[in-house]
């Protein structure tokens, strides 16, 4: 057994029908036998059947999952170029920095960004102040 879902030219009706074959559809056809639900025009035809009687599924959700991927890593990287702008970069003092900025309130605050251990950012955060963590790719990564 096959659905399709079927569209009537007439009345712009869409609804599924059930079919032994796609042979018994294109006979229904032919005879003229294929008529709306609605107006029993015979001007109905098959809409176009969502991707899962494709066989290259796989394939599809392969390039869907790249693609996601890809959007990931735009934005990602929109985010890093973000931060190079407007953050002062301190390498592996981050946790250093950020206490520097936190205690001493007369330091010009600007955002910074390094690398932190798991173990210094949980301290940060004990010590209440706020550190983000994002995924960072290199840039020479393909
Ligand atoms: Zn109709």
């Amino acid at each position: 057994m096959i659905k399709y879902k079927l569209f009537c030219k007439n009345c712009t009706l869409k609804f599924d029908s059930w079919f032994a074959s796609s042979n018994e559809y294109e006979r229904l056809k032919k005879k003229k036998l294929l008529t709306c639900h609605k107006c029993n025009s015979v001007k109905v035809e098959k809409t176009i059947m969502a991707p899962q009687l494709i066989n290259s599924k796989s394939k599809t959700s392969e390039n869907f999952n790249m693609e996601k991927h890809h959007k990931i890593k735009k934005t990602i990287i929109g985010y890093q170029k973000f931060i190079k702008d407007n953050f002062k970069y301190v390498g592996d003092n981050f946790a250093y920095e950020a206490r520097s900025i936190h205690y001493n309130s007369k330091k010009k605050s600007r955002g910074i960004y390094g690398s932190a251990s798991n173990e210094d950012l949980k301290e940060l955060k004990e010590e209440g102040i706020d550190a983000q963590m994002i995924p960072w790719i290199d840039e020479n990564e393909n």
